[in-house]
């Protein structure tokens, strides 16, 4: 053993102490702490940082957190993002020189979490790839590619007259309880194996509201793919606000792994509001309907984000439906008029259509699809403009019928042809139809197959054409969901299919006829 030697241990702590000295960098961190002067109504006005930059993240005592939204020479109005009321004047406030951000990945699909990242549902914390800003700037139209491939969103009537791409901005407006976010959730549960991850962010709704909208998504197997991202009613109004910036960083993040996205804004009325009663409380001049100046800014760089991205950046998509509520049926008010002027297309849902039981209650008159056309899929081409004109001169046409008018041959078949088109439009919710069972019946219904039924029997008709075109051979079936137009003999081999399906049906109403004649 080696006798113990104090002298060389002192030695050496001193050599220690000496080069940790001289390593040592002279110099202050100083920290900027400010204090709150006072807060009302979710907003907080600071006095002492001055250094503070725009839309910076601050924070508060008791884990609280707010951004810096009014950048005064004296003070500072800080939108709180939480209650507020456990804030009082005094209170010190740090800088955190950052922005606010959200967690993003993959951990985030099944979950259900507010703006900040905080998990709503009873599953644990949240498992997340990295950070990422909520606010982020669009991409570059150098990176961008034209919207070429379709969402599906299984609804007939949108499919084949009011297609969307993928990468689309398509706005759905109505009046309240007219089925906006039914056709947003039929949308996302029509994603299904269709590799399309999708994010559905609640913004100032009911509770009660976004829980059916959980429950259906988990009932239909669609929580697999989707993220939620929810902030209710009863939430600060700068909660509401970031809502749809942290959504989208989310999907983003998705894009920019190359998947296809979908996002739904439900909706940016809230959003609108939210947004309104911040600008106010923090003394920004009013404009139109009170809403501030940069109200069409805040949608429109939002709606921006969604794209479809070229090859080399991935080719990811971000497909945006936002749902926007309309009174009375004014679709020329401010907000709505900003967000179809945005968008690149709107479903309109009537009041009037949802009180006769026409449900998806779509006006197709008043809405349209700027892009999605070029991404529909050939096979609709065959019947996509016949139905969108023989409906078209239906409705015109049928509000002569009801004065009970006696019409000429010609006039009476539009009409009889126009109600089957209806009748065949009508679809409940959380039934979504696949490609070729859409496209069948469409084939059929333009080619006047369900001319000759009752009326009462169209629905039976149409699901004997869907069992019917299950069988169709399966060549044909997939080129029908094939980017490929279909040749005449593909149309005539789907017609037959469909003629020996609905033959029982014809010959029971022409035996009617006939009896009666
Ligand atoms: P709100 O303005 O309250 O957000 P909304 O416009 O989003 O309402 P939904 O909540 O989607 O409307 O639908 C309103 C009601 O209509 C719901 O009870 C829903 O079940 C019903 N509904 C919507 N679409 C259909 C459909 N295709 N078939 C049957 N019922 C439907
Ligand atoms: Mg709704």
């Amino acid at each position: 053993m080696q006798p113990y030697n104090l002298d060389k241990v002192i030695t050496d702590t001193f050599t220690e102490i000496s080069r940790s000295r001289e390593n040592y960098i002279h110099g202050f961190q100083p920290q900027e702490k400010g204090s709150v002067k006072n807060v009302s109504s979710g907003i907080a006005k600071v006095i002492g940082l001055s250094g503070t930059g725009f839309e910076e993240l601050l924070k508060f005592p008791n884990n609280l957190y707010g951004i810096a939204f009014n950048l005064d020479e004296t003070e500072i109005g800080v939108v709180v993002l939480g209650n507020d009321e456990q804030l009082q004047s005094g209170d010190v406030v740090e800088r955190t020189n950052r922005v606010t951000d959200i967690p993003v990945g993959n951990g985030l699909l099944g979950r259900v979490i507010n703006p900040l990242g905080e998990p709503m549902d009873d599953k644990g914390p949240i498992a997340f790839t990295v950070r990422l800003p909520i606010e982020r700037p669009a991409p570059p139209i150098m990176n961008r590619e034209a919207v070429n491939v379709p969402l599906q969103t299984g609804i007939k009537v949108i499919d084949a007259l009011i297609p969307i791409g993928r990468g689309q901005r398509e706005l759905i407006l109505g009046d309240r309880q007219t089925g906006k976010t039914s056709i947003a959730i039929d949308t996302i549960c029509n994603q299904r194996d269709k590799n399309v991850l999708c994010v559905y962010c609640a913004i100032g709704q009911r509770a009660s509201s976004v829980a059916k909208v959980i429950a259906q998504l988990t009932e239909k197997g669609a929580m697999d793919y989707t993220t939620v991202v929810v902030t209710e009613g009863n939430n600060p109004p700068g909660l509401q606000y970031i809502t749809p910036y942290a959504a989208t960083s989310i999907a983003e993040y998705f894009m920019e792994q190359g998947h296809d996205v979908l996002i739904v804004y439900d909706d940016l009325t809230h959003h609108a509001r939210a947004y309104r009663e911040l600008s106010l409380l923090l003394r920004r001049p009013p404009g139109r309907e009170a809403f501030p100046g940069d109200i069409f800014y805040i949608h429109s760089r939002l709606l921006e984000r969604a794209t479809h991205l070229n090859q080399e950046h991935g080719g990811g998509s971000l497909t945006a439906l936002p749902i926007i509520e309309t009174e009375a049926q004014d679709i020329s008010a401010y907000i709505p008029t900003n967000l179809i002027s945005i968008t690149d297309g709107q479903i309109y849902l009537s009041p009037k259509l949802f009180e006769m039981g026409m449900l998806p209650a779509v006006d197709v008159g008043k809405s349209v699809s700027r892009v999605g056309g070029k991404a529909q899929l050939q096979a609709y081409n065959k019947v996509a403009g016949n139905l969108k004109l023989a409906y078209a001169q239906f409705e015109e046409l049928e509000t002569f019928a009801r004065f009970g008018t006696r019409l000429d041959e010609n006039t009476r078949k539009t009409i009889e042809h126009g109600k089957r088109i209806r009748a065949c439009f009508k679809q409940s919710e959380l039934h979504p139809v696949p490609v070729p069972e859409q496209v069948t019946v469409l084939l059929a219904l333009t080619n006047g197959l369900f001319d000759t039924i009752p009326l009462n029997k169209i629905t039976e008709a149409e699901n004997l054409v869907r069992d019917a075109s299950v069988h169709l051979p399966p060549g044909l079936l997939e080129r029908i969901q094939s980017s490929k137009p279909l040749s005449k003999s593909d149309e005539e081999t789907i017609l037959s299919v469909t003629k020996t399906a609905l033959q029982s049906l014809i010959t029971i109403s022409e035996n009617k006829i006939n009896n009666n004649e």
